[in-house]
């Protein structure tokens, strides 16, 4: 209660701690210096609150502004006193006639101060807990407006902790007849959104003056775009509740528009001052690299084969994202381009997020490339010094082609004599400081081409932002021959019906999948349900078949066995935790069963069933479910309605949000404040041309229509574009 007191609007704060005081410290000293100045200073904040603000991360009073509310709340406009109902909200105006400290009633064994306020009609109690401070606070302020719920006292209408404040001050904010739109905003423990409100009330007057517009009138009028001044003003406090979506569509029009910029110019950047050893391709060369597979390639992978050749035959570095579902073929493709930087005797690096991929990713790498005269090792943690010792002096000495291998190439002392591509899988799954040290360069210099591979299909809208610096070719095709999953969510009613339709695929001598979930904060419960779930299995649903289980905990040598004779055949039946996500490719496993799916996320549903369905037979991935809440129903039947990986990422987008999918601070650029990446889509859509745009007219921003842009994009990223600062 005391603490709910303490946070009273600014206006309550007896003359002498007036913050004013301190400005002396802190002069004004020209333009937007009032937006730099600490949050501190705003009236009714002070040290101590400050040290709250700044958990919110709010430090100045540009900070505060830019700390927009997640939401409204209308609050009524002031009644009479004698209309007030017991139960409900209401806002009165009335003069404080009496104020008085009460020692512990009968009602209540906490002390409290109570005021009587009257107004025309009549009066009412309005009545503070543990806040003997409130007594000296009320006297002098004549007119009050308190807002809170009514309770009745004894027939008298009581306020408790209310909501209150000055009158004029509030008469201030009252936009419509005394009816009031109040900003909800995001807290922390001890610094409720009141307290944020009022110092946002504060504020903003004076600091709008020194907010700045980017776009002329008619920029803003093509796009039905609101000034940046109002939108700000009004995003906090709206004259109505539907300047809110206005208000804040110009907001986070900034926000993107922005961020495309500096992603632009970052680029821009790159290309202009990079360069990269050219790896020109001839028709001897792509017909030698074909020969070592033994398919046609797909049209998609020849269409991103071609854009990666021509970026490799260019003096600046590529920088490009490969991006297509499992099994679409993308390592065909980085194997292709691995190989122009061969022909060009130049080496290349192949990195893969843990050792099972790298290991993987060389297994398969081995199959193109036997009784090929290619040099290549494998580099990872698991390597015994002495060869890694070896490795590493053939790699400095040039008699390495291709490196495959973890992070453990990142290591200081592997160094490459001449190495001019590097491949890296699923990038998002490093962090952004990996992807530094690997290209890492203050000045401009020959740097390797880049391409980066995902699995993990990613909506656009996040590989714009995400991997905005780099260009995208997508694999929007299977290999042929490739067979539609069939996916099924099945209820209880319907399991018998499940494990027949399995009975039926081991009869034909296919194989299966039964995978449970493994819930990381109690490991053993589900091992153990999955133990046990082995054992009924193979002696109540499937008599006979050969099962076994594989599961997180098992070493790796126990895993590559068990794994080896799943791929062999010996095995029918693999019960398995998640542990199968990665690497397993058994073209005769048909069918997958997945047990309690509603726990498992999309884009984890959608992985594992790309286990099945690799072969030239139909498959089957059946979802078993007892309840499912409404988001896992929602999963559930996007997975059975469709097996295209985008469209799964851009609903995944929808349900989970950005940063869970990446991890939030995976990727480097500040998060999104306002702006949404599943919601606004179009938006975005509009921002990335507008930045385009507005670069390729002036590539550096140095005209004056730019002088404002160019000032903002210098104050939000001054970390990332350090040269932008200077030139
Ligand atoms: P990704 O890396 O995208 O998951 P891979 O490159 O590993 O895909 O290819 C998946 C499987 O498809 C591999 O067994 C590979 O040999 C096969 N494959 C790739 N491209 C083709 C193609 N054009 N035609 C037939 N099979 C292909
Ligand atoms: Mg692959």
């Amino acid at each position: 209660m005391a603490a709910h007191l303490r946070n009273q609007p600014a206006a309550y704060q007896p003359p002498g701690q007036d913050s004013r005081g301190h400005e002396a410290h802190h002069p004004v000293v020209g333009p937007a210096s009032f937006l730099r100045q600490s949050v501190q200073y705003v009236k009714g904040v002070g040290p101590e609150r400050a040290r709250l603000f700044a958990k919110l991360g709010i430090e100045t009073i540009g900070d505060l502004i830019a700390h927009f509310p997640f939401r409204h709340q209308v609050q009524g406009r002031p009644q009479p006193i004698n209309t007030l109902e017991p139960g409900e909200p209401a806002t009165i105006i009335g003069n404080i006639v009496s104020v008085h400290t009460s020692a512990a009633s009968w009602s209540s064994r906490r002390q409290s101060v109570v005021a009587e306020v009257e107004d025309a009609t009549g009066y009412c109690l309005v009545r503070w807990f543990n806040a003997p401070y409130m007594a000296d606070r009320l006297q002098g302020i004549g007119r009050v407006r308190i807002h809170g719920v009514v309770r009745d006292a004894d027939g008298i209408p009581q306020f408790v902790n209310p909501q209150v404040e000055p009158a004029d001050a509030a008469v201030a904010a009252e936009p419509r007849d005394g009816e009031r739109i109040e900003p909800v905003y995001r807290t922390v423990d001890r610094l409720p959104s009141r307290v944020i409100a009022a110092a946002v009330r504060q504020a903003l007057p004076r600091a709008v003056l020194e907010i700045e517009e980017l776009f002329d009138e008619a920029y803003l009028a093509r796009r039905r775009l609101a000034r940046r001044r109002s939108a700000i003003e009004r995003y906090h406090y709206p004259t109505r509740l539907e300047d809110v979506p206005i208000a804040r569509r110009r907001i986070a029009y900034d926000e993107l528009f922005l961020m495309q910029l500096a992603i632009a110019m970052k680029r821009n950047r790159s290309l202009t001052l990079d360069r990269a050893t050219p790896l020109p391709s001839s028709r001897e060369i792509d017909l030698r690299i074909r020969q070592r597979f033994p398919f046609t390639l797909t049209r998609a992978q020849d269409r991103a084969i071609a854009e990666i050749v021509a970026d490799l035959a260019r003096p600046r570095p590529m920088n490009r994202l490969l991006q297509g579902d499992v099994g679409s073929g993308k390592t065909v493709v980085a194997l292709y381009a691995a190989l122009v930087a061969v022909a060009n005797r130049r080496q290349c690096a192949i990195m893969a997020p843990t050792e099972v991929l790298a290991e993987q990713h060389f297994r398969n790498v081995e199959k193109y490339l036997q009784a090929s005269r290619v040099r290549r090792v494998l580099l990872t943690g698991r390597t015994p010094a002495r060869t890694r010792d070896r490795d590493r002096k053939a790699i400095a000495a040039g008699e390495i082609d291709l490196v495959i291998g973890t992070q453990a190439l990142l290591e200081k002392d592997v160094t490459f004599r001449s190495l001019s591509l590097v491949i890296v899988d699923e990038q998002h799954k490093f962090g952004v400081a990996q992807r530094g040290t690997i290209r890492g360069r203050s000045a401009p210099e020959v740097v390797p081409h880049y391409l980066v591979m995902s699995a993990t299909p990613i909506p656009r809208t996040l590989s714009m932002t995400v991997f905005g610096d780099l260009d995208v070719s997508v694999i929007d095709e299977m290999p042929p021959g490739r067979q539609k999953i069939i996916t099924r969510w099945m209820g209880p009613d319907r399991y018998d019906q499940a494990w027949e339709l399995v009975r039926r695929r081991l009869a034909a001598g296919e194989q299966a999948y039964v995978v449970y979930p493994l819930v990381e904060e109690s490991e053993a419960l589900p091992l153990r349900a999955a133990t046990q779930e082995v054992r009924r299995i193979a002696e109540e649903i499937l008599p006979g078949a050969r099962v076994e289980l594989l599961h997180g905990k098992m070493s790796g040598r126990q895993k590559r066995d068990v794994m080896r004779r799943f791929a062999a055949g010996e095995i029918q039946v693999l019960v398995a935790t998640t542990v199968i996500e990665v690497g397993v490719d058994v073209a005769n496993a048909t069918i997958m069963v997945i047990q309690h799916a509603d726990r498992y996320g999309l884009a984890a549903l959608h992985q594992l069933r790309g286990r099945v369905g690799r072969g030239d037979r139909p498959a089957y991935c059946l979802l078993l479910a007892d309840r499912a809440g409404d988001l896992a129903r929602r999963r559930l039947s996007i997975l059975c309605e469709t097996t295209d990986g985008f469209r799964i990422a851009e609903e995944d987008l929808r349900i989970r949000g950005p940063g869970e999918i990446l991890g939030t601070q995976q990727h480097g650029w500040p998060e999104l404040k306002v702006a949404n990446l599943a919601a606004d889509t179009e938006l975005l859509e509009l921002a990335r041309r507008d930045a385009m745009e507005t670069i390729r007219r002036d590539p550096a921003l140095t005209s004056p229509a730019c002088a404002a842009i160019r000032r903002e994009l210098i104050a939000r990223f001054r970390h990332r574009l350090a040269w932008l600062d200077v030139a």
